[in-house]
């Protein structure tokens, strides 16, 4: 039987961990690091994580090396699971040894406390050592709107409701914007406001947050680069006739 077929059965859907590269002419940027290599045998089996990222790096030219900045939205596993590796000695080591990483401090306090409800979805394999060496900075502040710059045209923004501080990444460039806008809309089909994900610890603030995004992103026509969409990992929403955000199907004039 195929593989789309064994899926089906399993009632389960092919999603993306998608990576985005920038370069900023003085940065290689990497935000988020999909699922890593770290994963215990029973999460494995249950994600059928591909392990694509150092392959996509080299196809795309760029070695670990030469990324200087690297972001992870929030901390579930499935974002920053490349930051680290393991050593052949069995040490936890940087995937980009060269790189500044940046999370949000509120996310490794709450991953730190490990609840019933979510510590599965925190691995402190993939911060802690970055934190105890000094490579990963923290950020503060987990007011909706709020603002950290990272380097020139890179900034987060807190957009709470999957977690309490998960951020969207803006890339500004030559007056026009691209977002990434992590699990506050996981894939395409989650642009409904209302579709929220069990995943999300807080539904209600979730479906606010999208709003607040629609009201810029919309009319301003920004780029969303969504983090598992695995057929769309990229499109501009315009609202359909139902007053839907939906995405705009590429190719068609904005
Ligand atoms: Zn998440």
């Amino acid at each position: 039987m195929g593989k789309a077929s064994t899926r089906r059965r399993k009632n389960r859907i092919l999603l993306g961990a998608n990576t985005v590269i920038v370069r900023t002419g003085q940065h290689t940027v990497a935000i988020e690091t999909g699922l890593g290599n770290k994963l215990s045998p029973k999460l494995r089996e249950i994600y059928k994580a591909s392990e694509m990222l150092p392959k996509s790096l080299a196809a795309a030219g760029i070695r670990p090396e030469e990324v200087t900045v690297v972001i992870n939205s929030h901390l579930h596993f499935d974002h920053c699971g490349w930051n680290t590796v393991r050593s052949e000695s069995g040490q936890i080591v940087p995937m980009f040894p060269n790189a500044h990483y940046f999370a949000h401090q509120g996310e490794v306090a709450h991953g730190h406390r490990q609840l019933d409800r979510d510590r599965i979805s925190y691995i402190s394999d993939n911060y802690d050592p970055l934190i105890a060496s000094g490579q990963m900075a923290l950020l503060d502040g987990h007011d909706p709107g709020k603002i950290f710059e990272i380097v020139p045209g890179i900034t987060c923004e807190v957009f709470p409701g999957h977690t309490a501080q998960v951020m969207a990444i803006h890339i500004d460039s030559a007056g026009k914007r691209a977002t990434y806008i992590s699990d506050l809309i996981p894939t395409s089909a989650h642009l409904d406001a209302t579709w929220v994900m069990g995943y999300d610890l807080y539904p209600l603030t979730c479906i606010e947050q999208r709003k607040r995004f629609y009201r810029r992103a919309i009319p301003e026509k920004w780029l969303v680069l969504f983090t598992h969409d695995h057929d769309h990992p990229m499109g501009t929403i315009q609202v359909n006739e139902k007053g839907k955000p939906t995405l705009r199907p590429s190719g068609e004039q904005m």
